[in-house]
């Protein structure tokens, strides 16, 4: 461990998948929040005893067709990074799985909401892909159940209603701890786990660089604070990072 290279935290919110036609569902301006209506969709109660609801869910999600989102500028600049060689993990409030589709390994994204690529049982906890799901759907099904034991099939998300994976946090958290330099990208920073995040990084040490359209509750604390949108702004400071090294 010695000659040890600083450790480079990402956190990325709503922010940076924008490019690829994904909007805002969760943030304190998102779909979910502007809808009430729609939010009982993606609300573990209503989700897991009306049946009526469930259908309502799977037309959305075939509807959104977020399976054939493809990665941005954003998303390919910290493919570069890590290729470069530098320590990093990406720590995602996203659940589309662009960082991984663009090409990171698995192993150094932590997916704090989850993913929707995948679907789980809520009975044997039995995991599946959200394409074959949505296969059924397309088929006529209306509310596909578990292959295995024939339960409820929700996306691998964390549903409002739902607590995080404490393991997946608590990994989050020991990155934020540890590394020395803390990029806060897209994300509004308001809401848990993502200000949790950010000010953990800072209580270690960390320098703070906040990359976001809107204003966030971290700027006057931030080293350095990036307004310009994310598809230029990101790959320049990936170059500057790897030129620095
Ligand atoms: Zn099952």
């Amino acid at each position: 461990m010695n000659a040890k290279r600083p450790l480079i935290a990402v956190l990325t919110g709503a922010g940076i998948s924008t490019d690829s036609g994904i909007p805002d569902y969760r943030g304190p301006n998102g779909v979910w929040q502007r809808d009430p209506d729609a939010q009982q969709l993606v609300t573990i109660g209503p989700y897991r005893s009306d049946p009526e609801i469930r259908r309502r869910a799977w037309l959305l999600r075939r509807d959104v067709g977020a399976l054939t989102a493809e990665p941005n500028a954003g998303h390919l600049a910290l493919v570069e990074l890590e290729r470069s060689g530098l320590p990093v993990r990406i720590l995602t409030q996203n659940v589309d799985g662009l960082h991984q589709r663009a090409g990171l390994p698995a192993r150094k994204v932590l997916e704090l909401h989850g993913t929707a690529r995948e679907v789980e049982c809520l009975r044997c906890h039995a995991r599946s892909a959200m394409a074959e799901a949505l296969d059924r759907v397309a088929a006529g099904e209306p509310d596909p159940a578990c292959a295995a034991c024939g339960g409820v099939l929700k996306p691998a998300t964390v549903m409002f209603g739902e607590t995080l994976d404490p393991v997946v946090l608590a990994k989050a958290e020991a990155v934020a701890k540890a590394c020395d330099l803390f990029l806060a990208i897209g994300t509004t920073l308001q809401v848990y786990p993502a200000a949790g995040l950010a000010q953990v990084a800072l209580d270690g040490g960390a320098r703070l660089v906040v990359m976001n359209a809107e204003p966030t509750p971290y700027d006057p604390v931030a080293d350095e604070v990036i307004r310009e949108p994310i598809g230029t702004a990101l790959p320049a400071l990936v170059r500057q990072l790897v030129a620095r090294g």
